[in-house]
């Protein structure tokens, strides 16, 4: 499977549009992918309300023994602790394998992608613009065939609470 997926021979579509889904501490979305593999994947994505500048894309095969096939951590910080320990310091790609699972993480694909907010180490929150290009260009590196200007919608804005309420009931601004 994995080497389908990486010729772009599977022929991966989605067409859905996207769900973002509030999570206790993060948002998420996840899209049914059509594949001529006949496995079951979804494209998943999340960004964590503490992470901002970060965010997670990964094509996901919802059959028990496998999980994330491709997992991209933008602006993330890993150590195949495993493996090689090789330690990614920023954007790195987690690819599936059966001693490991999804546990081993390579630099992303060449060919280089354009610049993109993922490419640098910044603690600067990703737009929507920002977040709309990441999940394009992961669909670009996963051969998924999509047109965002249909699926892609704004990730809804944290909302923060005006007043802090007291266990008595009590606000305070
Ligand atoms: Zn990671």
């Amino acid at each position: 499977m994995m080497e389908a997926l990486l010729a772009g021979g599977a022929g991966l579509s989605v067409s859905d549009g996207i769900r973002w889904r509030r999570k206790a501490a993060s948002y998420e979305f996840s899209l049914n992918v059509r594949n001529n593999l006949g496995r079951r994947l979804v494209l998943f994505g999340q960004q964590c309300d503490k992470k901002l500048h970060a965010a997670t894309f990964a094509l996901h095969c919802t059959e028990s023994t496998v999980g994330n096939l491709f997992r991209l951590c933008v602006r993330g910080r890993h150590t195949n602790r495993r493996s090689d320990g090789v330690q990614h310091h920023g954007t790195h790609l987690h690819r599936w394998t059966s001693e490991h699972r999804d546990e081993q993480a390579v630099a992303p694909f060449d060919p280089p992608w354009p610049p993109s907010p993922w490419q640098d180490d910044s603690q600067a929150p990703l737009s929507d613009d920002h977040l709309r290009l990441l999940f394009q260009q992961f669909c670009q590196m996963m051969h998924v065939t999509c047109d965002p200007d249909e699926i892609w919608r704004p990730k809804p804005s944290i909302e923060i609470p005006e007043f802090l309420k007291l266990p008595d009931g009590e606000e305070i601004p």
